[in-house]
């Protein structure tokens, strides 16, 4: 195997160790890795004649992603002793950087996460340069996880114990100019001159010796007074408590592990850390997350089809529709600067349309508002026009118009003529399938479907849909556009709601079924958020629209009959005009103005009561625990339904679309993972009690099947 470090020597007092993993894209520590490190840092160890040496990364705009999280699958089983010993032994390979008889000093130029950016941080000094691609980061709470080689003991020695907080209970990633705000990077350069300006720190370090006193401050206990420690502590646990609602242990146990910590010398806080890290490791919920992990590294690495097809080039986009979601699928696209052309037969909707779409594309998170330099270079990719010609001109031509067939078709009628013979035709229709839209088209080869998620901005989730004729070109190049603009797509094939509203809309149904057997509406919505959904779903209703959900409902009333009747509770909420957020009153009512979608703040509404009352089922109220069932196993019933028609090309597919597009939650790994954990036999148990209620909980072939031969969805081991 070719080495994955080059030692060299740009001078002839200083060193770089050059990290670049042969074949990969991204640097990451496997154990071979790591001990490629430890024979160099063997040898560097006796050099006293050097002045310093740097850390740096051959691959340009990658430093380090962090440890290979294959390795810690494989160990998930081990026993607690084991990650001790792991944790300990990475964290003193590391630390050694910090104990070299010279200076060292991290030049990074691109990701620096997780297990990568602790090595930086044993680093006396680091530098980073102005590419937009070098973010220094813990994500480790995202696996479930907290740093395990003293990044939870070194770093707020460095940046300050509230910055060090954020920065590893939050998970997020930050660039060059924030991290050099709390200390964490000496200075911020342009690449080409990282190499240069890593060389001066380091002669300048070995001069001055400031690094030594810093050496010595950073192993001892870190400097606060009991009354900082209390009020951090205090403060940072309950906006913790708030944001994970008690489903995601990590961040908490990080925090408890750094206040903790502040008061040891620093070789007895990392020690501290490896034993609370051995409480983390391989348990279900870090389990389930690392799944999360490979679901959304095998959707980014998926091209959407099996054959070798590459996809068509998109320059050009076309929106037909300035409404809801064509305005924001047009943001989302020239925010990736990919210029737009934008129609709607209605003028004012097209000029309001325009105008929104510009500011949401250039939103500012820090200002909250639109930033006027981004709309300046936003606005000349957008051309808004009422022609034909110029619309079918595009590479791509999405279709976001009302949700009508016939008016769809008559648009397409007119436009595809006017097309380039390769150029992609595609619907945003949430409802209506591919097929019956392709069906008097010249080239069904060249249109499917891509599903957008509503509100498009935050949704990760496009569905890309192929009818019975598109081709595999067309495909690959819906899936190439839609992670352009910064989408996960997954391929799915044509069927009544696709693949996320058919499954959701057992679920919802149940929701209002719940109702009318009597159980508080508090009660479902609890029910669903502590199984770790975002929202209720009597609130999501609200959010979508009673109207909305009506009609999507309908088309899967009538697909599946057996189990899906239209519910007369919606028919009566839509006849009353109870239409939800937007109508002031659904499910709930809602008094705050200005406020929208899921921003929206419900108040129970008595007046729903005289709708409930009167198509009230009457009998006895299910108990706490059948209202989750009741919720949730409809949901996986049709997911196995969803398999067996092939909907979708991998169960994996499914999971990954049901975190991305509802929010299923990231800690029970996916619907069919979270079935998985609880085996086939359990769930049909589960469902013996529901079954009289009907065709909606009849136990699937698939899952009789499965609970007989104690299969999986997902391949064991
Ligand atoms: P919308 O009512 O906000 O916008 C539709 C726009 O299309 C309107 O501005 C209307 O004037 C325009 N329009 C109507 N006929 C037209 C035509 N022949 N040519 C050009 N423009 C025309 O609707 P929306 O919510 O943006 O939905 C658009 C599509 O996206 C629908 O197919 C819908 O099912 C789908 N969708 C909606 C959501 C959602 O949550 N709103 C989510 C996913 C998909």
């Amino acid at each position: 195997m070719t080495a994955a470090f080059t030692l060299s020597f740009p001078e002839k007092e200083i060193a770089a160790l050059t990290f670049d993993l042969p074949g990969k894209g991204a640097n990451i520590f496997s154990q071979a890795v790591l001990q490629e490190l430890s024979a160099h840092l063997d040898v560097l160890e006796k050099r006293a004649d050097l002045a310093g040496l740097i850390l740096r990364s051959g691959k340009p705009g990658m430093f380090i992603a962090g440890a290979d999280i294959r390795e810690f699958v494989a160990n998930q089983e081990a026993k607690a002793e084991w990650t001790v010993e792991m944790c300990t032994r990475g964290r003193k390979l590391i630390q050694r950087l910090s104990q070299l008889p010279y200076v060292t000093v991290a030049a990074i130029d691109g990701a620096c996460l997780g297990g990568g950016a602790e090595l930086a941080i044993w680093c006396d000094r680091r530098i980073m340069s102005s590419n937009p691609k070098a973010q220094i980061g813990f994500p480790e709470v995202k696996l479930g996880l907290f740093p395990g080689w003293g990044g939870t003991a070194r770093l707020p020695r460095i940046v300050g114990l509230s910055n060090a907080v954020e920065m590893i209970a939050g998970g997020e990633s930050i660039d060059g100019k924030a991290a050099q705000a709390m200390g964490l990077a000496t200075e911020v350069v342009p690449t080409d001159q990282l190499d240069r300006a890593a060389q001066d720190l380091a002669r300048a370090e070995h001069r001055g010796g400031d690094f030594q006193e810093d050496r010595r401050r950073w192993s001892g206990p870190i400097e606060i007074t009991d009354t900082e420690l209390y009020f951090l502590g205090a403060t940072a646990s309950a906006y913790i408590q708030q944001q994970t609602k008690g489903h995601y242990p990590a961040p908490l146990a990080a925090l408890e592990l750094m206040l903790e910590g502040a008061r040891l010398d620093i070789e007895a806080a990392c020690l501290r850390e490896a034993e609370a890290m051995a409480q983390l490791f391989g348990t279900p919920i870090n389990r389930a997350l690392i799944n999360v992990f490979f679901l959304a590294d095998r959707n980014k690495k998926d091209p959407g089809v099996a054959t070798d097809v590459s996809p068509r080039p998109v320059k050009t986009v076309s929106v037909c529709g300035a409404g809801i979601m064509g305005s924001s699928i047009s943001a989302v696209t020239i925010k990736r600067e990919i210029p737009v052309t934008i129609t709607d037969v209605n003028a004012t909707m097209l000029q309001k349309g325009v105008s929104g779409l510009l500011e949401e594309a250039s939103y500012n998170r820090q200002t909250k508002g639109p930033d006027p330099q981004k709309m300046l270079k936003f606005a000349p990719l957008l051309r808004p026009t009422t022609s034909d010609r110029d619309i079918a001109a595009a590479d791509l031509v999405i279709e976001a118009i009302v949700e009508n067939a016939e008016i769809k078709k008559e648009l397409f009628a007119r436009l595809e003529p006017l097309m380039r013979d390769e150029a992609i035709l595609a619907s945003n229709t949430s409802t209506i399938p591919i097929r019956r839209l392709a069906a008097d088209l010249k080239r069904p080869e060249r249109f499917c479907g891509i599903h957008f998620f509503n509100p498009v901005r935050k949704m990760p989730l496009v569905e890309v849909i192929r009818g019975p004729k598109t081709s595999d070109e067309t495909v690959v190049t819906a899936v190439a556009f839609a992670k352009a603009v910064g989408k996960s797509p997954i391929v799915i094939n044509d069927g009544p709601g696709f693949l996320v509203n058919r499954i959701l809309v057992g679920y919802m149904n149940e929701s209002v079924e719940l109702l009318l057997d009597g159980v508080p509406l508090k009660e479902i919505e609890k029910a669903a958020t502590a199984f770790g959904m975002p929202m209720g779903p009597l609130t999501l209703y609200d959010v979508v629209g009673l109207d909305t959900a009506f009609y999507a409902g309908a088309v899967m009333f009538d697909a599946f009959p057996d189990r899906l009747q239209a519910n007369p509770v919606l028919v009566q909420m839509v006849k009353q005009g109870r239409l939800g957020v937007k109508a002031g009153k659904g499910f709930y009512k809602y008094t705050q103005p200005g406020k929208v979608g899921a921003e929206a703040k419900g108040e129970i509404d008595p007046a729903l009561d005289e709708i409930i009352k009167p198509l009230s089922h009457g009998g006895s109220r299910p108990f706490a625990e059948q209202v989750t069932h009741r919720l949730f196993l409809p949901m996986l019933l049709e997911a196995t339904r969803v398999l067996a028609d092939n909907v979708v090309r991998d169960p994996r597919d499914l999971d990954l679309g049901l975190i991305f597009g509802i929010g299923f939650p990231p800690f029970k790994g996916g619907v069919l993972y979270w079935a998985d954990t609880l085996g086939a036999e359990k769930i049909l148990e589960m469902l013996k009690p529901l079954q009289h209620l009907g065709a909606r909980f009849q136990p699937t072939p698939m899952l009789l099947e499965m609970a007989k031969n104690n299969g999986k969805f997902y391949p064991q081991n």
